[in-house]
């Protein structure tokens, strides 16, 4: 029987690897990185965060995407959403013929265009159980490149569903990855979950568990919670038994605080003593995004007077960076290179955390002295998309590093 579902790529990730290098390749943050991450451009001190940019999962869904193309030189190629969150990357798989599936505004996805004979990527955010079902019964080739460490995720939100354990998702219901992942608690018949996206709604949860005075009456919860949790959620039998679980690309501390208040909530409804029947935790943020965010606390030890951090805006892991250095410094979360303009010496930036918040135009963000520049840049975006920001801002400084950035090919 022809095989019809890959994990593990085809074995052509040697060939390709040249092309992909040269697509995504920075020689100016190679040369940073190779010079113990601090270099110095004319009156521009720049530091580099020691973890930043692709992740092992974006490397590998990159990778597979671009595997995909070669295997299948002859077929129509569908990708669910976006191999991830950046508009370079799926730019040029855009030109590379690789045809994008959009979500409505519920969330699902209409695979009426895809045949048996078409190729379907799987992003590294996964799919819902639901959308995974209907690609199987099309019987088209399936290409997964979901993440392991999304992967982990899941297998947590199906034990606790087996165990007959809600799973309380720290996560933004309307990103894939916490659609798909809520979905597996359907693996298991009465398998609930509740997504919070922060500690705001994560004290509603605690406030009604441990029925504390103020708490949100039955109608006023399931009307708050209506979009984001299982079916047929009741709060009064579905809050007794709790497992929790997020979203890999979260504020990690948020997500720790989140898991506690919710334990001590449990603690006071049904005391120390019953705990361990009532609350079940597991470090479900991944290693990527965990690393990424310690570089960032490292670096605020002693903040530069400026940070850049680049990725795209609805990209959470750096929607959480941007906001991990606001807390410390001047922070500017741009897209790309763009939003850099070297003509007026302005930056266009998002200062709020929301994937939608709208961006501002700032003159005055480049000291007039001497001054360190920091930056970072999330999961999903390429070195070479870094390089490009920082050439911009020297060039503010009238700085030309002796290198040349590659433009990506297009053929
Ligand atoms: S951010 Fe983490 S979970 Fe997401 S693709 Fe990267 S490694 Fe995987």
């Amino acid at each position: 029987m022809e095989q019809t579902y890959f994990r593990k790529g085809f074995g052509l990730k040697k060939e390709l690897r040249h092309l992909i290098d040269a697509e995504y390749h920075s020689a100016l943050v190679e040369r940073i990185r190779s010079r113990g991450y601090t270099d110095r451009f004319g009156d521009v001190t720049v530091r580099l965060a020691q973890e930043f940019g692709f992740c092992y999962g974006v490397d590998r869904a990159v990778d597979y995407a671009y595997e995909t193309v070669h295997k299948f030189p002859d077929k129509s190629i569908y990708l669910v959403g976006e191999i991830i969150h950046n508009p370079h990357v799926n730019q040029r798989l855009t030109a590379m013929g690789i045809r994008f599936l959009y979500a409505n505004g519920d969330g699902r996805f209409d695979f009426s265009p895809v045949t048996a004979d078409d190729v379907v990527i799987i992003p590294a955010f996964g799919v819902t159980l639901h959308d995974f079902d209907t690609l199987k019964k099309i019987g088209c080739i399936l290409v997964d490149t979901t993440c392991g460490s999304v992967l982990h995720v899941w297998k947590r939100v199906e034990s606790y569903a087996r165990d007959g354990f809600t799973s309380v998702i720290h996560g933004k219901y309307s990103h894939e990855e916490s659609r798909a992942t809520a979905s597996q608690a359907s693996q298991h018949p009465g398998g609930t979950y509740l997504v919070v996206k922060d500690m705001h709604e994560a004290m509603l949860v605690c406030d009604y568990i441990a029925a504390r005075p103020a708490h949100l009456s039955r109608e006023a919860f399931l009307e708050h919670f209506h979009h984001k949790a299982s079916p047929g959620f009741d709060p009064d039998n579905d809050l007794r038994k709790i497992g929790v679980a997020n979203q890999t690309t979260m504020l990690a501390s948020e997500s720790i605080a989140i898991g506690i208040k919710i334990h001590d909530a449990l603690v006071e409804r049904y005391g120390l003593e019953h705990i361990k029947s009532h609350y079940r935790s597991f470090g479900t943020i991944c290693s990527a995004t965990q690393e990424r965010q310690d570089a960032v606390a490292e670096m605020m030890k002693h903040p530069p007077d400026v940070m850049l951090v680049i990725g795209g805006y609805n990209s959470s892991n750096t929607n959480h960076l941007a906001h991990l250095c606001q807390q410390y410094t001047r922070t500017f979360h741009i897209e790309d290179a763009a939003c850099i303009d070297v003509e007026t010496g302005t930056v266009r930036h998002k200062p709020e955390l929301s994937p939608t918040a709208p961006e501002v135009r700032d003159a005055d963000w480049l000291p007039p002295a001497p001054f360190q520049l920091g930056i970072t840049a999330g999961a999903s975006t390429p070195n070479n998309k870094i390089g490009e920001a920082l050439l911009r801002v020297l060039k503010i400084r009238g700085v030309e590093p002796e290198l040349e950035e590659k433009a990506p090919s297009m053929t």
